[in-house]
This record gives C-alpha cells, sequence and structure tokens, in this order.
C-alpha cells in the first residue's frame, strides 16, 4: 500500500473519540495512523449526527448562559443511571469535561448558540457550528495538518494481542490485508448497534424491528476482538440508548431528523390502541430517552403518538408529513388501528383530564385523574380536529455494552491488571460510565474526554 507498516500510535475508528486521541498523541510527537472502516464521505461513524457536547461550566464559556456545577452534572448522572455508573470515571469525564470549549477550539472547532427548540440545553450543552459533521471536517483538517496518517475505507479485520499487550492490528485496505504494528493502541470503534445480528441475539425477533439511528459501519467487530483477547467487558448488552424515531425512517443513518417530539402533547398507543406509559411524566430533555425502550417492549414494536390540532405545531416539524384525519375513527383506520379501541382510549383520557394551565416549559398542572397509567402534565382533552398521528418505532443510538477501562484509559485485562499499550474511548467504553439511562450530549462528552486520556496515555508509553 505504499505506507509505513508501524507507527507509534494506532488508533481505529474515525469518529469523534478516534480524532480527539489521534490529535492528542500527534501533539505529543508521536507517529499516528487512524483506521476508518467507513469512505471518506461516510467518515465519522455516529458523531456525524451529533449537535453538542455536555460541559461543567463556571460561566464566561462562549455562547453558553449560566453555571453547570460538576456537582449538578454528575447529580444528572446518577439520576438518569440509577446510580450505575463509575463514580471515579463518571467524576473524571465531568471535571475534563471543562477543558472541552477550550480544547476543542483549539483544534479548530467553531461552536455556535443552540438552536431555537432544542430542549433548552444553552447552561449544559456547548453546540457545535455545523454539527457533528462541522466538527469532524475540523478534527480531520487538524489531524492531517499535524501529520496523521488518514486511512479510510479500511477495517480492523483482527487483532495481534499477547496476554493483554498489543502488537499489531490487520486491516483490510483496497482488498488487500495488511498487518499495521504500533507501540500503543487506541479502540474507538464504537459500539455493536449497527449489528443486526448481535442485537438479536441479546433482544430476539424484537430487533427486527429496530431502526438503527446512526452509521451502519458500527458493527462491534474491535469490541468482539478485543473481549475475545481477555479484555473485561462492561455494561449489560441490553442497555442502549434509543429514542422513539419515525417509523418510515430509513433502517441506517436516519440521523436526528427522524426523532419525533409529539410525545408529551397528546397520548401515545400500542397496536391494541391502548395507551402504556404516562406520556408527560417529566420535562421532555429528562424523558426522550426512554420511550425507544418503551416502544421496543409494545407488541410488534410499534407505537403512535396521537395529538390534536391545538397541539400540533407545538413541537419540532417532523421530516415525514403526519397522518392526520377527522375523526379519531378515521385516524384509526389509517393507522391500521381498532376505530373502536382507539375512540374508547382516546375518550377514557379525554374524560380524566383535569383542568389546568398548560405550559409546555415547565412540569404545569395539566394531568390526569383516576386512569390505571396516568399522564401527569400537559395533558389536555385530544377534541379539536383533524387528529394527527405518527408511527413510532426504536431508534437504536448506540449500545453500551464494551471494554473496562482504568482512570488512565487503559483496557483493564483483570481486577489487577490493567494493559500497558491498549487503551479506549468512545461508544466502545461509554458503558463505565453509562449503566443505563442518558443524559442528552454525554456521548460526545466521554469521547472527548477519554479521546484525550487515551491519546495522552499511548503516547506516554509510545515514547518509552
Ligand atoms: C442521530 C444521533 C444523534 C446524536 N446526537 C448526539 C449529540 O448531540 N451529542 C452527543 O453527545 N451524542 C450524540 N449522539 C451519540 C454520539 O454520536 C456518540 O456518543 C459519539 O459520536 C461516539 O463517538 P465515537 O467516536 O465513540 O463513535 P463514532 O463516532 O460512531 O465512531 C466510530 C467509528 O469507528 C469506525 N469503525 C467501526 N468498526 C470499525 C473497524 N472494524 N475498523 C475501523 N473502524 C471501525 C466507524 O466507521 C466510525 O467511524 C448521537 C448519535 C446519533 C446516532
Amino acid at each position: 500500500m505504499g505506507l509505513p507498516d508501524n507507527y507509534d500510535v494506532v488508533v481505529a475508528g474515525g469518529g469523534n473519540a478516534a480524532l480527539c486521541a489521534a490529535i492528542t498523541a500527534a501533539r505529543a510527537g508521536r507517529s499516528v495512523i487512524v483506521l476508518e472502516a467507513a469512505p471518506k464521505f461516510y467518515r465519522g461513524g455516529n458523531t456525524r449526527h451529533t449537535r453538542n457536547v455536555r460541559v461543567a461550566q463556571a460561566g464566561g464559556v462562549e455562547h453558553m448562559t449560566g453555571v453547570y456545577e460538576p456537582e449538578e452534572f454528575f447529580d444528572d448522572l446518577q439520576r438518569v443511571t440509577d446510580g450505575r455508573t463509575d463514580e471515579p470515571l463518571a467524576r473524571l469525564t465531568i471535571e475534563r469535561s471543562a477543558e472541552l470549549p477550550h480544547w476543542l477550539k483549539e483544534q479548530g472547532v467553531l461552536f455556535g448558540p443552540p438552536l431555537g427548540g432544542t430542549l433548552s440545553l444553552g447552561r449544559t450543552n456547548a453546540f457545535f457550528l455545523g454539527g457533528g459533521r462541522g466538527e469532524l471536517n475540523r478534527l480531520y483538517r487538524t489531524a492531517e495538518a499535524l501529520g496523521v496518517t488518514l486511512l479510510y475505507d479500511t477495517p480492523v479485520t483482527a487483532l495481534k494481542i499477547d496476554n493483554g499487550f498489543f502488537l499489531s492490528a490487520m486491516v483490510k485496505h483496497k482488498g488487500e490485508a495488511q498487518e499495521i504494528r504500533g507501540r500503543s493502541f487506541v479502540a474507538a470503534a464504537g459500539g455493536f448497534e449497527a449489528n443486526l445480528e448481535l442485537l438479536k441475539k441479546y433482544w430476539g425477533p424484537a430487533a427486527d424491528n429496530f431502526l438503527i439511528r446512526g452509521t451502519p459501519f458500527n458493527r462491534g467487530d474491535v469490541l468482539r476482538m478485543l473481549l475475545e483477547k481477555g479484555v473485561m467487558a462492561v455494561g449489560d448488552p441490553t442497555q442502549c440508548h434509543a429514542v422513539a424515531i419515525d417509523a418510515r425512517a430509513p433502517k441506517f443513518d436516519g440521523g436526528i431528523a427522524t426523532r419525533l417530539d409529539s410525545i408529551i402533547f397528546g397520548i401515545v398507543v400500542n397496536k391494541q390502541a391502548e395507551r402504556f406509559y404516562d406520556e408527560g411524566e417529566d420535562l421532555w430533555p429528562k424523558r426522550y430517552a426512554i420511550w425507544g425502550r418503551l416502544i421496543a417492549q409494545q407488541p410488534g414494536q410499534i407505537a403512535y403518538s396521537i395529538v390534536d390540532s391545538k397541539s400540533f405545531g407545538l413541537f419540532m416539524p417532523s421530516i415525514f408529513p403526519a397522518l392526520t384525519a377527522g375523526s379519531i375513527g378515521d385516524l384509526a383506520k389509517k393507522l391500521e388501528l381498532d376505530p373502536l379501541a382507539l375512540e374508547k382510549a382516546v375518550a377514557e383520557f379525554n374524560a380524566a383530564v383535569v383542568p389546568g394551565t398548560f405550559d409546555q416549559t415547565q412540569l404545569d398542572d395539566c394531568r390526569t385523574e383516576g386512569l390505571r397509567i396516568p399522564k401527569s402534565h400537559w395533558a389536555r382533552p385530544i377534541d379539536q380536529p383533524p387528529y394527527y398521528a405518527y408511527p413510532l418505532r426504536p431508534g437504536i443510538t448506540f449500545t453500551y455494552l464494551g471494554v473496562k477501562v482504568s482512570q488512565e484509559g487503559r483496557m483493564v485485562m483483570s481486577e489487577s491488571q490493567a494493559s500497558a499499550n491498549m487503551f479506549a474511548a468512545g461508544e466502545i467504553m461509554a458503558g463505565n460510565v453509562l449503566g443505563k439511562g442518558y443524559l442528552a450530549g454525554i456521548g460526545m462528552t466521554i469521547g472527548s474526554v477519554f479521546g484525550r486520556v487515551a491519546g495522552e496515555g499511548a503516547a506516554a508509553h509510545a515514547a518509552n
């Protein structure tokens, strides 16, 4: 292939975590190669779809408002994970998140104001100008300027590891197998969310109905190789970030445009036209990430968000048009639901609504009374035609099964032994911090912080 086959640092993956590691190691004076499975146009995995990164900040950060103390960040994380987080790693992530706006800017990344309607995250999340693709393009440009070798269309197909010590990576490049040796290795090749067979292994046939929001390249191959070579696993294979997305979205890579935020404004029913969860439990940013899982547990993994005309237009516009009808019965027919059952569900809901003052920006007093499944906030009768509906399916963002890492980002081989030269960053190790649940923007925090930590460690090892 006309390239050296020996580098100080070999990085598997081409998303945010990989680039943060590669840039860090290159800035420390090391020779670095980035092995990206995707072709150049699709480089950057799920990072391409992101908009923001969650950071602790003490005020004065450009385009951010207020203050977000590390302790509040940690409390938020504890709450969403039900305490299932490795506390020292979580605290390290949060502490070093505060460096990210400045550090990423130094690498050329531009930030902008949060868009209107983006879940009011201006205090906690920094938004990339040009989204994740803008961020990636800047990081790639910087990596290139630092002399990092960037190979696209080059999946890592095997790893040579001797007793927890990385020797080389086998890759496929331009149809040919090649071995690339390195002093240190950084695994940043994402989760296994695009591996439908593996999803099926853990979820059963229900996984056939999952849609994958991001890259088809995150098949978990590097993760599997590492676990087979004795790296300790972390996380529950059934845990993942999954949201409700439009059932008409493509199987892969639909990105953020297919997400639907209509849920809190009406009711959600399953195939039997029955409600199954409190649509108004909490503010949408705190709850949107539970809906993928909830729908995954429904028959046929399908659900329908139903609103009336007074709520239509209060949420972000959808990429696919809503199905609409002048009566609930006709809407049911369009959704292929039993019209009588849907009319009954809507009538029962409407009868249970307690009048209140509607306010979508806070936990208002519009609720139901007497229902087996309550709606705690934003409950208003669904009574103004035309009626609108969106079919919903679970949209898998990323999986949490990963490799266990130490505070230095080293892969852990056993309780008493961390690898000397193998590091991990991003989705492939996010399960250390996210035992379950999700906090908007923390995927990029984990990837950026551990990308830097891994890059520092890999460079230091390679220098010895
Ligand atoms: C639609 C969507 C929106 C999101 N929005 C946000 C957001 O706003 N904020 C946030 O924090 N998080 C968000 N996330 C989650 C976020 O994308 C991830 O947490 C983050 O990008 C992970 O970075 P990463 O570098 O670990 O993985 P990725 O960016 O997915 O990169 C993994 C890379 O590994 C490569 N790869 C896979 N297998 C191999 C192999 N065998 N050999 C070589 N390379 C391989 C892939 O091609 C890919 O380039 C979103 C995700 C999606 C899908």
